[in-house]
């Protein structure tokens, strides 16, 4: 599984880093995605991160 976040969508709250830092990053007020894949054991809290998103910018696929 992977994370993508629309850059163009993120608003910048940081929500998601705050979720899960161990996959999501602030940079330049957007927020990216470290590494390629998600291991198993940080799924769960990346998929809470994208869910909280305000605007939905997060998805989750695989
Ligand atoms: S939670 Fe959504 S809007 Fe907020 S920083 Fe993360 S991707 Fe951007």
């Amino acid at each position: 599984m992977k994370a993508i976040v629309d850059a163009d969508a993120c608003v910048g709250c940081g929500l998601c880093a705050n979720i899960c830092a161990e996959v999501y990053q602030m940079q330049d007020d957007k927020a990216i995605v470290i590494g390629n894949s998600i291991t198993d054991d940080l799924l769960e809290s990346a998929k809470e991160a994208a869910t909280s998103c305000p605007v939905e910018a997060i998805k989750i696929e695989g």
